[in-house]
């Protein structure tokens, strides 16, 4: 039998993102825990990127699907510990090589990373040869590069 809290999780974890709709909150990794207190679901979120234009819009999509499962709902956003885009899954990676967005390379936070040394992977063709064009691609989150091997510009979600 699937609990109530079970119930609440199903529902706020297939929220797509809304910049990229190929993934979810769980996708993604911001979706911390949904909690049931009193009858209340309490979804905790961690905001990707702050300023991101996308939080808000996150947070009101969890909290609409936990109210058409039939739950009263409210948003709990969690800054500490803070996202990194090592939280994305496996199966979130996996979507967004899928969806031609180069899937942050793991562990990105380092100091190399900083200095603009990422070797990103080319979702379309895997060469591990790729040039920045632009700071910012298609959102602000994620940055445009263009592959070395086959040519094609692709975004690549940017770590943080
Ligand atoms: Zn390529």
């Amino acid at each position: 039998m699937v609990s109530v809290e079970e119930r609440a999780h199903a529902a706020a974890a297939g929220v797509p993102d809304p910049e990229i709709p190929v993934v979810t909150v769980e996708d993604l990794g911001i979706l911390r825990r949904v909690r049931i207190e009193n009858g209340i679901a309490t979804a905790e979120l961690t905001p990707t990127y702050s300023g991101c234009p996308a939080v808000v819009a996150i947070e009101l999509a969890v909290e609409a699907a936990l109210r058409e499962a039939g739950f009263d709902a409210r948003i709990e956003r969690v800054m500490e510990p803070a996202w990194t885009t090592d939280w994305i899954t496996e199966a979130g990676r996996e979507k967004l090589r899928a969806y031609g967005i180069a899937p942050p390379e793991k562990a990105a936070g380092s100091v190399r990373a900083l200095f603009g040394e990422t070797v990103v992977t080319c979702p379309r063709c895997g060469a591990r040869e790729s040039e920045k064009i632009s700071e910012f691609g298609s959102t602000a989150c994620k940055a445009q590069y263009r592959c070395r091997a086959c040519l094609e510009p692709f975004d690549y979600f940017k770590c943080i």
